[in-house]
């Protein structure tokens, strides 16, 4: 459903991205792994529009997303996007956070966007507290509170930017949980993480990135077990 060809991205004369190719089938879960600075936030926010691609193709169900007459908003309700920040509107509840995007975007009635953000909500465990504000919320809870206002969208491919990397520890595990549950669901999603043992346990394959390149794309056993590039091995030595 998403081919990436070529993709590169410069910043002025900072050439973030090189040559970026992969592809992802409906049900996959693909981890992207990489030392910071290696380009993976701005490849996910490529891939969801928030940056233009300065050169390379993105095709969505065949259709490049980077020409000019896409439609962003329904692009994104499809694509959708956790971010390591949350990112919730925090004058709003953790209801409305999940059906203010439903209403403007997909034109729902507040009737039913209410029905599908309490499925979603109540999947993350976050049924008790549709009515508080993010500021009453842990990080964790404001977490799959922005999981679930992903979902209430019903997204065909949900993207994860470090969903766990701001959080305190004793939190990581419940929005893992989540994201665990999502996988087994099926749920199509790209995922750039620290998390080296969700990755393995979790995903259909992993991509390395250093310097703005993949240097391996390859299933989590045999990227793990059996690292091919120097760069790799350095990278993953750090985290034995
Ligand atoms: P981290 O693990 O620290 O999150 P990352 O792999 O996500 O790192 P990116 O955030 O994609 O890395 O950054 C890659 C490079 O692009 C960095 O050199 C960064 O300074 C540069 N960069 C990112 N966004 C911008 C921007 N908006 N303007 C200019 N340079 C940018
Ligand atoms: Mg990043």
């Amino acid at each position: 459903i998403l081919e990436v060809k070529h993709l590169g991205k410069a910043f002025g004369s900072n050439q973030v991205l090189r040559d970026i190719d992969f592809s992802v089938s409906p049900g996959d879960v693909t981890c992207i792994i990489g030392p910071s600075g290696s380009g993976k936030s701005t490849l996910l926010r490529c891939l969801n529009m928030l940056e233009t691609p300065s050169t390379g193709e993105i095709n969505y169900h065949g259709t490049d997303i980077t020409s000019k007459n896409v439609n962003v908003p329904e692009y994104r309700s499809k694509v959708g996007m956790v971010f390591q920040n949350f990112n919730l509107f925090n004058n709003m509840t953790a209801l409305k956070n999940c059906t203010v995007g439903q209403v403007k975007v997909l034109k729902k009635s507040k009737e039913e966007a209410e029905k599908k953000a309490l499925y979603y909500l109540e999947k993350v465990g976050m049924a008790p507290y549709i009515n508080a504000k993010p500021k009453q919320l842990s990080g964790g809870q404001k977490q799959r509170v922005a999981i679930a206002r992903a979902l209430a969208m019903e997204p065909e491919i949900l993207l994860f930017d470090e969903p766990t990397s701001a959080l305190d520890p004793q939190m990581v595990g419940e929005v893992l949980e989540v994201m665990r549950d999502l996988a087994h669901e099926s749920l199509t999603m790209i995922i750039v993480t620290h998390e080296m043992a969700f990755a393995r346990d979790v995903s259909k394959r992993v991509i390395f990135m250093a310097n703005g390149v993949i240097v391996e794309d390859r299933p989590p056993k045999e990227l793990f077990e059996n690292p091919k590039d120097p760069l790799t091995k350095a990278f993953l030595s750090r985290f034995r």
